[in-house]
């Protein structure tokens, strides 16, 4: 079914980068050989999975849609990727993405253009577009994407499915190409809650491999999901609601919480102060730790080499020229410009002592709520090519998002109907730090 779907639409949304058709096509078979055996078979057995192009499957291309990995295979798994294969899930394919996650709408992929399935024009959001793409296209029933900044719930809001950011540490990122590693995360897309859930149960919890995992064990939260619970306590932070919010966007929100309120929530009005702060200081950090983790391109040890002779200093600087797009020279360049000396204090510094008044905004949030609702986007999908030439315009797209990952707090988007132009709207629970389970029932709560 997922193959005869990628067959019928992925020409015009372009959600993939590659499908492992053949090999799937095996898998699937042995599982169900297993099945009518009587073995014992995972919890996501059968159940095709798309991956972001920054994970790696051993033996396969990791492209992070960048020339300069373009011929890159992975040489071993990534946890998730090993959690997936024992959990008997089959890894379809490997989707688009803005070039290393940098970007908001999946434009900045080197190796391919992907669309918004409920409009062909408009963008799917981004970096994730691709997973999320390939979900709201019918083409998978569940997909991973990663977020640094908000690429798994900003485009899940544009493509009107379910995309689920968790807390910093609860998903191992062994096996993930890093961005900013003190932000990034991996985490589940799929259309319904239920999805999401079932998918993060299957990857979450500790792993030796990564130093930043949280020694905690993980309890399931599928089961969980219906369970009744208190009642809700929900903070509505005021700060995401000025101005500039689209009307249908501002609708959904008031229509979401009457029916929290019908089923017994209280709603409190809550402030985080420093969140007009939050993207100055998230495009700090992201791409001072960017440029540092890219500095392992080099043309020696991955992917792409210039063919132009050369001394060695020459083919690095070559290499790169050739290898990286726009967009990653431009964090680069910012990222290495923040971390010099003489402006490491004045930027990078500032921008820590930000990040914590924004953690302490949601520590005090968090005393008095159990999650808090906002939008995820303050417009619903862009049109394809509006903001590319527009880094600013671009970089404001993640203006709600980019706080849970400078908190490292979970945060999930949830459809929430339509605008005018029929494009999805999505609206966005957060909870505190591995609060997981309680924010997918209050989300489950409001499907
Ligand atoms: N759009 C943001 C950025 O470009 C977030 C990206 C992400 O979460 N990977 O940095």
């Amino acid at each position: 079914e997922a193959l005869g779907a990628i067959e019928a639409r992925d020409g015009e949304v372009g959600a993939f980068l590659k499908v492992h058709e053949e090999a799937a096509v095996t898998q699937a078979r042995d599982i169900d050989r297993r099945r009518a055996a009587g073995e014992q078979v995972g919890a996501l057995a059968g159940l095709p999975v798309a991956l972001k192009d920054n994970i790696n499957i051993e033996g396969r291309r990791t492209t992070c849609a960048s020339k300069i990995l373009e011929n890159f295979t992975a040489p071993f798994d990534a946890t998730v990727v090993t959690r997936l294969k024992q959990a008997d899930a089959v890894l379809l394919g490997k989707t688009n993405m803005d070039e290393f996650a940098m970007g908001s709408s999946s434009e900045f992929s080197a190796l391919g253009t992907t669309r918004n399935p409920h409009n062909l024009e408009r963008v799917p959001g981004g970096s994730s577009g691709g997973s999320t793409a390939a979900v709201a296209a019918g083409m998978v029933p569940l997909a991973l994407g990663s977020s640094t900044g908000g690429s798994i719930r900003q485009p899940a809001a544009f493509c009107g499915v379910v995309g689920l950011k968790p807390s910093y540490g609860r998903v191992s990122r062994y096996g993930l190409v890093a961005y900013g590693s003190s932000l990034d995360q991996i985490g589940p897309v799929a259309a319904d809650v239920a999805g999401v859930a079932r998918l993060y149960d299957a990857i979450a919890g500790p792993c030796d491999r990564d130093a930043t995992s949280a020694q905690v064990a993980h309890t399931p939260a599928f089961p969980g999901l219906t369970e009744p619970g208190a009642p809700l306590r929900i903070g509505l932070p005021r700060e995401f609601l000025d101005g500039g919010l689209q009307p249908e966007i501002q609708a959904a929100l008031n229509n979401l919480v009457a029916r929290y309120r019908e089923a017994g929530a209280t709603i409190v009005d809550v402030s985080l102060p420093h969140t007009e702060y939050a993207i100055s200081a998230y495009y700090l950090i992201a791409t001072a730790e960017a440029s540092s983790n890219l500095a392992r391109f080099d043309g020696v040890r991955y992917g792409f080499r210039t063919q132009e002779d050369g001394n060695l200093r020459d083919m690095y600087v070559r290499s790169r020229s050739e290898g990286f797009g726009m967009e990653v020279k431009r964090r680069i360049l910012l990222g290495t410009y923040c971390l010099s000396s003489g402006y490491y204090e004045g930027y990078y510094l500032q921008a820590q002592k930000v990040r914590t008044k924004i953690i302490e905004d949601f520590q005090k949030a968090f005393e008095h709520v159990d999650v808090l609702l906002a939008p995820t986007t303050p417009t619903t999908a862009f049109a394809a090519g509006a903001k590319l030439d527009d880094p600013m315009a671009m970089y404001l797209a993640d203006i709600f998002t980019v706080t849970a990952n400078l908190a490292g707090i979970p945060a999930l988007s949830l459809p929430a109907g339509c605008d005018n132009d029929g494009l999805p709207i999505g609206l966005q629970l957060l909870a505190p730090h591995l609060g997981e389970n309680r924010l997918l029932q209050a989300a489950y709560q409001a499907e």
